[in-house]
């Protein structure tokens, strides 16, 4: 924050200077008058492979005070944003109770207007929040992986399987997958079947990011608003290695933020999952930081357009 801001508010050094937690982007404006609200979701119970994505929603929150918040590309300072971050949700050991309580938070988040930013946690969470808007949301998921089993290591909710519970949910129509790269035979069985959207890496290596976008643009005009979930395995695993099931052949960062940039035309709410820093080179955060920031601009940047 500087001293303009400061002025402003009329804070002491002690309030300006202190900060009782850390929050991402140090970002202090009232829950009342913020647009955009940020929570932590740090719930990792079933991950398979590399947990501890229970860890992230703090180091990427330490990731967003070291990096730039001007954003070149949209034009404008993520840092005057009006952005609360209301803290970690508090995790049940019951995975239904957890989805239960998201839920719930989300309810009370789209009730206040709010354009809620989750950061996880592993990408079940994604169930919960989308379930808080009642069928009323389409979704566009960046993902090396399709999510699409129907049970996995005897969990039908798990990481591996909620974006089958949510085509059940909301139709697999209403469902978008961009990034796709590793999946198993039952999963491209009901991908086929079912008629859910997917733009897999050879296609969009094939197409291109600009003719990748125009099928994007068509699912999102086909829809009233869309929640963006994003889990970071998308991208390469050589610019983001610390994730819980790294696959090679991803994303690039600025390739990411480009399909982002199209979907914050209808969002009204994106999540952020999967990152586990134990195994970071302290630069899978930083890239986690810079999409929210690139993603909050790209969101404001169309808000001020509209007004
Ligand atoms: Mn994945
Ligand atoms: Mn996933």
């Amino acid at each position: 924050m500087n001293q303009r801001v400061k002025g402003v508010l009329n804070l002491s050094d002690r309030e300006l200077y202190c900060s009782p937690q850390i929050c991402f982007g140090g970002y202090r404006s009232a829950y009342e008058d913020s647009d955009y609200v940020i929570l932590g979701i740090p719930f990792d119970y079933t991950s398979t492979f590399r947990s501890g994505a229970r860890f992230a929603p703090n180091q990427i929150r330490i990731a967003s005070l070291n990096i730039e918040t001007y954003s070149l590309r949209f034009g404008l300072d993520a840092e005057d944003l009006r952005v609360t971050d209301v803290g970690d949700l508090d995790v049940s050991g019951d995975v239904e109770e957890t989805l239960r309580r998201i839920r719930g938070v989300v309810k009370d988040f789209i009730a206040d207007g709010k354009l809620p930013i989750f950061i996880g946690g592993e990408h079940t969470l994604t169930l919960g929040s989308v379930k808080a808007f009642e069928g009323e949301v389409g979704v566009v998921c960046f993902d090396a992986h399709l999510d699409l089993r129907d049970d996995y290591l005897g969990l039908r909710v798990s990481h591996a399987t909620f974006m089958r519970r949510i085509c059940e949910s909301i139709g697999p129509e209403n469902v978008l997958i961009i990034g796709a790269r590793a999946l198993c035979r039952e999963e491209a069985e009901f991908a086929r079947e079912s008629g859910v959207n997917i733009i897999n890496m050879l296609d969009l290596r094939n197409l291109g990011v600009k003719r990748s976008i125009e099928k994007l643009r068509r699912f999102i005009n086909s829809q009233e608003r869309v929640y963006i979930s994003i889990d970071m395995d998308v991208l390469d695993p050589s610019i983001a290695p610390a994730v819980q099931n790294p696959e090679p052949e991803g994303l690039l960062l600025h390739e990411l933020v480009e399909f982002i940039a199209e979907c914050t035309a209808k969002a009204s709410a994106l999540d952020l999952v999967e990152v586990t820093p134990v195994y970071d080179n302290g630069m899978t955060c930083i890239h986690a930081a810079k999409v929210i920031y690139e993603a909050l601009s790209s969101l404001e940047a169309r808000r001020k357009r509209r007004t």
